[in-house]
């Protein structure tokens, strides 16, 4: 039993400024693949169950990287060339792909479609596809045309990743024994849902993910799952999905699932609030000045780089140079490579002045001075931490990171965050590990690349109407 694998995940914020290029994704291709760091995140489960079950692996191409502005068309066609390459004039048994699904790139707005008809092309009709996706998936007809069965993740934040690749696998295992004959039933409905309200411990979330796993005991049905979709992306295929993997032979059962399940999705659509104390920023600020308990742990909603947003607008700072009533806060992270060249070239201790990041959506930088405390290197971007003399600590990156998702990240520049009173961060809904240090969360809503009201954003291409962007937006299967 021979089985291809590979991996291309990509969340593209089509608000966001700029391109993403192939320079900016961690790549691996054949054998050095299965092994290779930061290229899939399913991609480590599907290869343990594939080679627990004793399948012969054909590594093909990965290409990963953090969320960002729409994709160059010559890096995804590097990364379509790189799995036909070795995908042609190789026989297989199965294909097991790990895939985010919201990847835009320049003139394709179906990218993931676009790659799997070029792997169906190359395998030929019979061949079961399976693939793991990310829970915000935008999914196609294309793409459903070209799988035979898909897994999603069931957790935001993420983490459940490795064990969505197993399932992955385990339903493409399931397809080459002949135990299982592969159909999916899908759908789609017109909806977009930032993750900042469907987190999957806040309802109406739990409740829907928890019909996914009755879903999976009814007899036919072997995974069944929602994808939400990018909101952030202005793509014809927006939207959320229910998709549903079950056996051919009962196929009504397959839809008649994915049906029912969307349609108790739609029911509750007026249910999805934040799923964290949320505000403007200026009144999150008076919420964290008023809190005994420390540390706040403040949101900045609208430049999340975990979304594709710049992590460069300075709005929240701002306000926060403007206070007096927060104690120390400390900033993680504004991505400024040049403001980080002049903190690297000085020794720690030295003043800088620094053209920090930019106002949204002047594109001004924010002039401020400060010493230089601490300089701090990781795989990902280069850091330095910067004491503003108005009295708040920035840290300042080299680049776009998602470094600060763990707290360790600020000890090791020598910042203990349960120390300060309101620490704010480039995130939308907290990484676990910050839920578990912050004595209060606060969402602050600030306009930026990835603002969270989803009706101020200038959509073009997303198919109307849809929930909520318009009003009164009637739906049924
Ligand atoms: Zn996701």
């Amino acid at each position: 039993m021979r089985v291809a694998v590979g991996a291309m995940s990509h969340e593209t914020n089509t608000f966001a400024d700029g391109t993403t290029g192939i320079e900016s994704f961690a790549t691996a291709t054949g054998t050095d693949l299965p092994d290779a760091d930061g290229v899939g995140r399913s991609l480590g489960g599907i290869v343990e169950t594939l080679a627990d079950a004793d399948a012969e692996i054909l590594p093909t191409a990965g290409a990963s990287a953090l969320p960002g502005p729409t994709v160059e068309r010559e890096a995804f066609e590097w990364v379509r060339a790189e799995f036909r390459a070795r995908l042609d004039g190789e026989t297989v048994d199965g294909v097991c792909l790990d895939l985010h699904g919201s990847m835009s790139v320049e003139g394709e707005p179906d990218p993931e479609g676009a790659l799997l008809a070029s792997v169906r092309e190359a395998v030929g009709p019979e061949v079961p596809v399976t693939a793991a996706l990310d829970m915000h998936a935008t999914v196609t007809e294309r793409m459903v045309a070209h799988l035979d069965g898909v897994a999603g993740y069931r957790t935001a934040p993420h983490t459940d990743v490795e064990e969505t690749g197993a399932r992955a696998a385990d339903l493409l295992l399931a397809s080459l024994s002949g135990e299982a004959s592969l159909a999916l039933g899908w759908e789609p409905f017109p909806m977009l849902l930032a993750g900042e309200r469907s987190e999957s411990e806040a309802e109406p979330m739990r409740t829907l993910l928890e019909r996914l796993r009755e879903a999976d005991e009814t007899d036919g049905v072997y995974d069944a799952n929602y994808f939400l979709g990018f909101p952030w992306a202005d793509s014809p295929h927006a939207g959320c999905h229910a998709l549903v993997t079950g056996d051919a032979s009962a196929s009504a059962t397959v839809e008649e699932t994915a049906t029912d399940l969307a349609a108790a999705f739609w029911r509750r659509r007026d249910e999805f609030d934040f799923t964290t104390e949320a505000h403007d920023p200026a009144a999150a600020l008076d919420e964290a000045a008023a809190a005994d308990a420390r540390p706040v742990v403040v949101a900045d909603t609208g430049d999340i780089p975990g979304a594709g947003a710049g992590e460069n607008a300075t709005n929240l700072l701002a306000m926060l140079l403007e206070r007096s009533d927060l104690g120390r806060p400390v900033v993680a992270v504004v991505a400024d490579a040049d403001s980080h060249a002049t903190c690297r070239a000085a020794e720690r201790g030295t003043a800088v002045s620094l053209s920090l990041g930019r106002a949204y959506p002047e594109g001004t930088p924010l002039d401020v001075s400060g010493t230089v405390l601490a300089h701090h290197d990781t795989d990902d971007a280069r850091t330095a931490l910067v004491s503003l003399d108005e009295g708040v600590d920035v840290v300042v990156a080299d680049r776009r990171t998602n470094v600060h998702r763990d707290p360790a990240f600020l000890r090791r520049l020598g910042v203990d965050p349960s120390a300060r009173r309101v620490v704010a961060l480039k995130s939308g809904y907290l990484s676990p590990a910050w839920k578990d240090l912050a004595a209060k969360r606060l969402f602050a809503l600030t306009r930026g690349e990835t603002d969270q009201r989803l009706a101020s954003l200038p959509y073009e291409r997303v198919p109307r109407p849809c929930y909520p962007l318009d009003e009164d937006v009637t739906w049924s299967p």
